[in-house]
């Protein structure tokens, strides 16, 4: 089971494509939503928004 590289909290798949979404493709090492919204400066709420926008628009990094 992946890990935040930040909290250590566990990873869902969908924060794992987060990541990889919005930092790097290739990412190895991940952030969790709370993290990587606060790296971003954005608000989780946010995440949450755009993982749906993402997957409604099919994209294979979320479920
Ligand atoms: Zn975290």
């Amino acid at each position: 089971m992946a890990r935040c590289m930040q909290c250590g909290k566990e990873l869902t798949h969908n924060e794992i494509g987060a990541h990889r979404k919005f930092i790097n493709r290739g990412a190895e090492q991940f952030f969790c939503k709370q993290c990587l919204a606060e790296h971003l400066g954005v608000t989780p709420e946010l995440i949450d928004e755009k993982i749906e926008q993402f997957k409604r628009q099919g994209c294979t990094l979320f479920v």
